[in-house]
């Protein structure tokens, strides 16, 4: 039996992703999380507003998804659809998507059926012409307040009624999008949410990919609950499964990286040679009382006691990218999950970190796959090496591929 003592904060962690639980204000600063890391990320996101445009690629401002068919790479095609028109472009790996979630009361959904159209949560391509959507800051910078309100809608939605949106996050449509834009692989990103019922991605995500005859295309994920005694032992059954990669989500599992707690399962992974993808940094729209577990500072204890483990900091550490700069110099098991940071940001990362820690990802259905592309292919105009590392060559050496 799975100990479910902790099911109150998993529901509370996923509700609060959508920001409904959220609480106003700080549940106290501590030693964990000062006023100066409070006051940083507000600073943060004044200057990457400041700055948009400022940077060595200029403004990279675009009307939706299909507006990126300004770019050279793209075109949209007579179904409307954007389309990768570069032979030339490697064939990517993505590191960091999901499907639709149905959990808890939501009645599940069919992951098998194609749609006219995906319904991403940040829906740039909903109205004509689509919404705002600048490649020069950290994406999330682009939801308008009614974006982030919906966001909180269809998070509540995959809990309680299901439908909407996520019925739109199926197998064949994320398949069709990756045959637009030239991607071969996606990591698929389960998390252990730790609900009292309705609550098996892993397994359930699993299935679906079987069922789709699509372990091909799509890498399959797992994931535990944090502190859970049994997560070794499940662990051990993922791998087995075929389950190339953990995910781990700080804010939303609630607990802090560098937690005792934590050991037995860096221990399994490292054992089991499965890299740890972290939902890294403080993204801006959690809940704030979220924010204490996720500042760069509280993940190096694992990074740096566990070098067997292949950590990957996904989104870059998000707004906490400066931070996740001198621990990706520091360590050589650290590996870098580029999704959501703008393209000045992505440059700086090439120059100070190197391409070769680098991973293309893309967190959809949040978004476009090709919103992070895009910024691959501007920031690596005269580096062919480092573009190919980023989207195909780095993955495949982290997966042995
Ligand atoms: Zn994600």
């Amino acid at each position: 039996m799975k100990i479910k003592r902790r099911y109150f904060l998993g529901l509370a962690g996923l509700v609060g992703a959508g920001g409904l639980l959220s609480l106003k204000g700080c549940d106290g600063f501590s030693d964990r999380y000062t006023e100066a890391e409070a006051q940083a990320l507000i600073a943060q996101k004044a200057r990457e507003q400041e700055l948009s445009g400022s940077g060595p690629f200029g403004p990279q401002r675009y009307q939706g998804y299909r507006g990126l068919a300004d770019l050279p790479w793209y075109e949209v095609n007579e179904e409307g659809r954007l389309v990768m028109v570069d032979d030339s472009v490697p064939a990517a790996i993505d590191v960091h998507a999901h499907l639709g979630m149905a959990m808890l009361f939501a009645p599940e959904l069919d992951l098998q059926v194609r749609t006219p159209r995906v319904e991403y949560m940040l829906d740039c391509d909903a109205t004509d012409p689509g919404c705002p959507l600048d490649l020069d800051v950290y994406i999330n910078a682009n939801f308008s307040e009614a974006a982030l309100r919906r966001l909180q809608l269809l998070t509540v939605s995959q809990l309680f009624w299901g439908g909407g949106a996520a019925a739109t996050h199926t197998i064949p449509n994320l398949l069709a999008e990756m045959d637009d834009c030239r991607i071969e692989k996606a990591q698929i990103l389960p998390i252990a949410w730790d609900l009292p019922f309705g609550d098996e991605l892993t397994a359930g995500w699993m299935r679906e990919i079987d069922k789709a005859q699509a372990r091909s295309r799509l890498l399959i994920g797992g994931s535990v609950v944090p502190g859970d005694p049994e997560a070794p032992e499940q662990l051990r059954a993922q791998a087995a499964a075929g389950v190339s990669m953990i995910k781990l989500h700080p804010t939303m599992q609630r607990f802090y990286p560098d937690d005792a707690m934590m050991a037995p399962i860096y221990e399994a992974c490292g054992e089991l040679g499965l890299p740890i993808i972290f939902h890294g940094g403080r993204a801006g729209i959690e809940p704030e009382m979220t924010h204490k577990y996720a500042l760069m500072r509280h993940y190096e204890g694992a990074i740096r006691d566990f070098p067997k483990v292949q950590f990957v900091m996904g989104h870059a550490g998000a707004r906490d990218v400066d931070d996740v700069i001198p621990l990706a110099q520091k360590y050589d098991n650290l590996w870098l999950g580029i999704h959501g940071q703008g393209v000045t940001k992505l440059d700086q990362l090439i120059r100070e970190v190197g391409g070769d820690r680098l991973l293309y990802g893309t967190d959809w259905p949040f978004y476009h796959l090709a919103a992070t592309q895009a910024k691959v292919l501007l920031v690596t105009q005269d580096r062919p090496d480092v573009r190919y590392a980023i989207l195909r060559g780095n993955a495949e050496r982290l997966f042995g591929l």
